[in-house]
């Protein structure tokens, strides 16, 4: 950053080739700060215009007023402030002639720093001159540095505070160091997590020389020993370290958010710049902690997303089994009492607005207790299951089946005529009759006697129920085993 320029560069712009040389002769010997005076000569306002345009080195303009032109002095003056745009090189004016002074809005206007008479100027006076000249140029150039210091950090800042990732922060970071020391980017940027026993340090971005992936651990990373120990140094310190040539940064405002940055450069030199890099590196380890909060933010949104996910999932399964539970005989898997109550008479409202047809099938099983008392209880619900598998074999999907309690059954069949429920019927009959049920080895021989009612005009659930069941009396008293139609 700093211009490392060996000598302070005064120009002398006059006419007259003598003063050229007085002035050397009067500042041969000068040096300010361990540096010496350079001196370089135009003998025109139009010969300084080229000097002047072609290096921004220039420290001192000695400037004669009367030259080429009576005001050329002058009209350099304002070439120099408003077409170069030069604000730092300052400026002192000399004339020879007494009565030619410059008119006084040009030093106003022109930030002409000094104002002599050539007579004036004896050796010691051009000498104090020059270093006060010097030294406010110094001033100003330090200024105008910690300004384009500033500059840089604020806008290197703006953007790294874009990156959406840490990875994608800490790249930048070791970019913009990189860059801030002038040396590119290379080096590394090192994060200490807690390990078992003593911390580890791991890699989180790297310039490509080093070959080391982000969280690599940093014992892997081919570095002098020097290196690895200020970096575990500046961890363990809190605060950089510089060796003669390398800088390590410490960039951490807590310790959960410690970052160190190796660069291989040596550190700046200059205490006003060292001063910028601490400042960046401040705003910078604001940065990392901002990244790293964003990043628990982000994970702790993905676990509760997560979460969530899993509890709704269970609280689906739970309600879908309570549903299930809620519905259905657990003995038999055939609808319970209530749902088949629920279901079919939503299906009896529904086929009561239009003209399909529908019936009932009410279904017992003959003399069941006895085979109980045969069998035993196990048997019987064997039994059970089965006359459900057999019944469910024989009717279509959309056709409700419900066990109303104990070996009694209903089956509404939709869009059904009573011809067509009276052969589902006789069909349920033989399956049973024709073929015994196997219970745990046991052949048992069963037959079930049905009753089969048409649904009336304006009749409801219950009604339609009721004729069927008087049905299933009729066939029960008509010996069993048989199927009863309603009136
Ligand atoms: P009917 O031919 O007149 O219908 O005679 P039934 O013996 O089949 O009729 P009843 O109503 O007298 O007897 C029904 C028997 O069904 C009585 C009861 O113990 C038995 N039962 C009811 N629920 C279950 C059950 O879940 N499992 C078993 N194994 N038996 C049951
Ligand atoms: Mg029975
Ligand atoms: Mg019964």
């Amino acid at each position: 950053m700093a211009s490392t320029a060996a000598t302070w560069k005064l120009l002398v712009v006059d006419d007259a080739p003598e003063v050229h040389d007085v002035t050397r002769l009067a500042l041969r010997t000068m040096s300010y700060k361990g540096r010496g005076l350079e001196i370089l000569s135009a003998y025109s306002g139009a010969e300084a215009e080229g000097v002047l345009a072609g290096r921004n080195d220039i420290a001192i303009v000695l400037l004669d007023v009367v030259m080429e032109t009576d005001d050329a002095g002058l009209r350099l003056v304002r070439y120099i402030r408003e077409d170069l745009k030069n604000t730092f090189v300052r400026i002192i004016l000399r004339t020879g002639q007494p009565g030619q002074a410059p008119e006084e809005r040009v030093i106003v206007d022109y930030d002409i720093n000094d104002y002599k008479s050539k007579t004036e100027l004896t050796s010691q006076k051009l000498f104090t001159a020059t270093l006060t000249a010097l030294r406010a140029y110094e001033d100003i150039m330090a200024l105008e540095q910690h300004r384009k210091g500033l500059r840089q950090i604020i806008q290197s800042t703006d953007s790294l505070f874009k990156a959406d990732s840490l990875q994608q922060f800490s790249t930048g970071v070791l970019l913009q160091l990189g860059t801030f020391l002038g040396v590119g980017a290379n080096g590394i940027l090192c994060v200490q997590r807690p390990g078992s026993g003593t911390p580890d340090i791991f890699v989180l971005a790297a310039s490509e020389s080093y070959g080391a992936g982000p969280h690599a651990p940093l014992s892997t990373v081919r570095l002098n020993d020097e290196v690895a120990a200020a970096i575990r140094t500046a961890f363990e310190g809190r605060a950089s370290v510089f060796g003669t040539d390398f800088t390590v940064l410490y960039l951490g405002d807590d310790r959960s958010h410690e970052v160190v940055a190796y660069l291989h450069c040596p550190p700046p030199s200059d205490p006003l710049e060292l001063n910028l890099v601490q400042l960046f590196c401040d705003k910078i380890a604001v940065g990392f902690a901002n990244q790293y909060l964003y990043e628990q933010l982000v994970q702790a949104n993905e676990t509760l997303e997560r979460k969530v996910q899993e509890r709704t999932a269970a609280l689906e399964q739970a309600n879908q089994d309570l549903e299930r539970l809620a519905t259905t005989d657990a003995l038999t898997g055939a609808r319970n009492r209530r749902a088949f109550f629920d279901l079919a008479g939503r299906e009896v409202a529904r086929v009561a607005r239009t003209d399909s047809p529908l019936c009932a099938v009410m279904l017992d099983i003959d003399h069941f207790k006895t085979i109980n008392d045969t069998h035993g209880h196990a048997a019987g619900d064997v039994v059970l299951r089965e006359v459900v598998a057999r019944v469910i074999g024989e009717i279509r999907p959309v056709d409700i089946l419900g066990r109303l309690g104990g070996e009694e059954f209903a089956i509404l069949l939709p869009d059904t005529t009573p011809a067509g429920a009276l052969l589902v019927a006789e069909r349920l009959r033989e399956t049973f009759a024709g073929t015994p049920i196997d219970a745990n080895g046991t052949s048992i021989a069963i037959t079930a006697s049905f009753g089969v009612a048409a649904l009336g005009n304006e009749e409801d659930l219950d009604a339609l129920l009721d004729r069927a069941d008087t049905a299933l009396y009729q066939a029960k008293n008509g010996g069993r085993n048989q199927v009863a139609e309603a009136e």
